[in-house]
């Protein structure tokens, strides 16, 4: 039994039901429509090497699984989570010897280019940068598209229960284990209980006097509509970047505010992200924004999810805090979730991600 329909929801759910359990989901809202739909969908972390590597071992797992995925949802579904492997350019960054340092250390492709080199490349880029460092091969998925393959798939899985606007309460305990879930449909009872409530994760562990450290980080974006190939690659300076779809589509991104669970889109970040925009492609001052919106991530310590086991609690397991990288991560994610209990072998070693010792009491 799983409580949330985001990614990292439906993607564990899927995988579950496939590997043949049964499998019922409850998502309080629509499926899909909160912070799996308002990310960018970069398939790498912004800044991969300043994270640790716990989020690298996740994020390289699932840049190798991606493409797979995407195949085998497109079939079942006929909707194409379009995985773009575009490359990614960085600008004037103050760590690029970290940056360096940290591709030697992991095997990736990480390489300074020359700005003449990248104009090649994406002529549209803004003057006024002096260093770049490039990644090629770095994809990005367009994640409404893959929630909603997700959705497809599991609504015609004959493994599984999809429960939409359907909000859980709380959990039933019997002699200190969760087995089952209060529902706004009642009571409904199970071996296990998987929390992937993004951001709202901490509020339901809440109800076990536990306090789980994951926070709303507000996220805001906008969107514009160029002629496809105005920019070929993912490009990133100052915290800021612009996500190409295929058809053309422009993602600019993102705001990090911390101010609880309003996803409300301002003015102000609107004004703010259209100056980042036209930074790094001054043509997009003649474009219409054609989309604003805000998300909320599960914010969580150094980014690390929570993957595993509750030991206060035996019955009840956690899939959550996937902060700034869940579209990301999710694959590895929900595959290690998978293994643990499953009891397979597990893709990597579950250890980082462990919930035990990371909780506190309410
Ligand atoms: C602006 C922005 C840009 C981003 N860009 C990227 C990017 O480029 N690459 C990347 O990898 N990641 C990115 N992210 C992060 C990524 O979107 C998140 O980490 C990821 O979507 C989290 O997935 P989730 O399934 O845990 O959460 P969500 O998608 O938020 O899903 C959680 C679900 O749980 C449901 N729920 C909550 N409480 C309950 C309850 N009590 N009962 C029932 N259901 C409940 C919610 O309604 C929601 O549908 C970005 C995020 C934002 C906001």
């Amino acid at each position: 039994m799983l409580v949330g329909g985001g990614v990292v929801g439906l993607l564990s759910a899927f995988l579950l039901a496939s590997s043949g359990l049964r499998v019922s989901l409850f998502e309080g809202r629509a499926l899909g429509k909160e912070a799996s739909w308002a990310g960018g969908g970069i398939v790498s972390p912004l800044y991969p090497w300043r994270y640790p590597g716990a989020v690298t071992a996740l994020s390289s797992w699932s840049q190798g699984y991606y493409p797979g995925l995407a195949a085998v949802l497109n079939e079942i579904t006929g909707v194409d989570p379009e995985v773009h492997a575009t490359g990614l350019y960085w600008f004037d960054l103050d760590d690029s010897a970290a940056a360096l340092a940290w591709s030697v250390s992991v095997g990736k492709d990480l390489a300074p280019i020359t700005l003449a080199e990248v104009r090649n490349q994406i002529a549209a880029l803004g003057n006024g940068y002096k260093r770049a460092l490039h990644m090629p091969g770095v994809a990005n998925v367009r994640n409404p598209r893959l929630v909603e393959a997700l959705r497809r798939a599991l609504l015609e899985h004959p493994h599984v229960e999809v429960n939409e606007f359907c909000p859980v309460s709380a959990f039933v305990l019997e002699h200190g284990k969760v087995c089952g879930l209060e529902t706004a449909g009642g009571e409904v009872r199970a071996d296990k209980v998987v929390v992937a409530a993004g951001a709202w994760s901490g509020e339901l562990l809440a109800t076990l006097g536990l306090r789980l450290p994951v926070e709303p980080v507000k996220g805001q974006m906008i969107l514009y509509k160029c002629e496809p190939g105005f920019l070929p690659a993912i490009v990133l300076a100052k915290g800021r970047y612009a996500i190409p779809r295929k058809d053309g589509h422009i993602l600019v991104g993102s705001t990090l505010e911390h101010v609880g669970f309003d996803k409300t889109p301002t003015e102000e970040a609107l004004a703010s992200l259209k100056a980042s925009a036209e930074e790094l492609l001054p043509a997009l001052a003649d474009a219409e924004v054609v989309g604003h919106w805000a998300g909320l991530r599960p914010g969580s310590p150094d980014g690390i999810p929570f993957i595993g086991e509750v030991p206060q609690f035996p019955g009840l397991w956690l899939n959550c805090g996937h902060y700034r990288n869940g579209l990301v991560l999710a694959p590895a994610s929900c595959e290690l979730l998978k293994n643990l209990m499953l009891g397979e072998a597990p893709i990597v070693d579950p250890a980082p991600y462990a919930p035990a010792g990371r909780l506190g009491l309410v």
